[in-house]
């Protein structure tokens, strides 16, 4: 922590999986909810050098890399497995892998493109919601499933494809928090604003350092900096924790206010 409260640990004990969790938003929760006090974060990605480094640099006898595309169902079904083989339980699933379909006017729609991201950014999140939800189920345990949406799953100007896996996401989160209810799961979903990642960086074509300066101009929320990865990943954490013990279909906005 950066400022001088006092820390509390929300995760004590926690077993959790971060997809995506090799770069960007993911990695800083993985970072988080280490800090956090969590026993064991799994992280699951297809960059396996840089999802190796992360684990190590967190310490691994708490954070531990295993390879898993998202868009491959019984990779997630294998990962949910090794997860409660190894440590017992699964209490947390945050599934955060997504990818930038790139600019996809609706006029010019590749279905190709869409078929390719919805693979990873809608399909894929259902899966790791299945069976995450499969082992808490048989597990008996009460566990809490963050999915990660975005603002512009209410309509950017292009992005077709994006805006509708977004949109499925907050449709997905709805309908298994309804389901998963009777046994004490919670789903919700964190829907982030500009953060310069290498994700929009990539995207947009920009630095990151230029990318933040664009980014500050379209949140209302002014003196505070560029948004940043960790300002997600707390979001993530107190989702993830007990401190939301009685929030669940939610989808929480993190993005400095929207000047329209
Ligand atoms: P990032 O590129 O830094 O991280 C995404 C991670 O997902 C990468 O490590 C990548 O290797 C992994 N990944 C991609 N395809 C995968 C697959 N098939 N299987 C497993 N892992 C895969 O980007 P980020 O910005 O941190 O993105 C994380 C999430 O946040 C995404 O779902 C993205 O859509 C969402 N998001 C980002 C922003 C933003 O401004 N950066 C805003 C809103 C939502």
């Amino acid at each position: 922590m950066t400022d001088q409260t006092p820390f509390k640990m929300k995760l004590e004990g926690k077993v959790a999986i971060i997809t995506g969790g090799a770069s960007g938003i993911g990695e800083a929760t993985a970072r988080r909810f280490a800090e956090h006090g969590a026993r064991a974060v799994v992280i699951a990605d297809i960059q396996d050098e840089q999802g190796q480094l992360v684990a190590e640099s967190i310490g691994l006898h708490r954070c531990r890399y295993i390879h898993c595309n998202v868009t491959d169902e019984q990779q997630i079904k294998d990962l949910v497995e090794s997860t409660v083989q190894m440590y017992g339980q699964l209490d947390i699933m945050f599934s955060n892998a997504g990818i930038s379909g790139g600019d996809q006017p609706i006029l010019d729609l590749d279905l190709s493109a869409y078929d390719a991201s919805s693979a990873v950014n809608a399909r894929g999140m259902a899966a790791c919601v299945k069976h995450a939800a499969r082992a808490m189920v048989k597990g008996g345990v009460k566990g809490s499933i963050v999915c990660t949406g975005s603002i512009l799953a209410s309509g950017p100007v292009k992005f077709t494809d994006y805006a509708m896996a977004k949109s499925a996401i907050l449709g997905l989160v709805k309908s298994a928090s309804k389901q998963l209810g009777a046994y004490g799961i919670r789903v919700n979903s964190v829907s982030p604003g500009g953060v310069a990642t290498p994700l929009l960086c990539k995207t947009l074509q920009m630095g990151a350092e230029e990318l933040e300066t664009l980014l500050d101009k379209y949140k209302c929320l002014k003196g505070k900096g560029p948004m940043k990865e960790k300002n997600v990943a707390d979001v993530v954490s107190f989702l993830a924790s007990e401190e939301s013990a009685f929030v669940t279909g939610h989808d929480l906005t993190v993005d400095g206010g929207h000047p329209h």
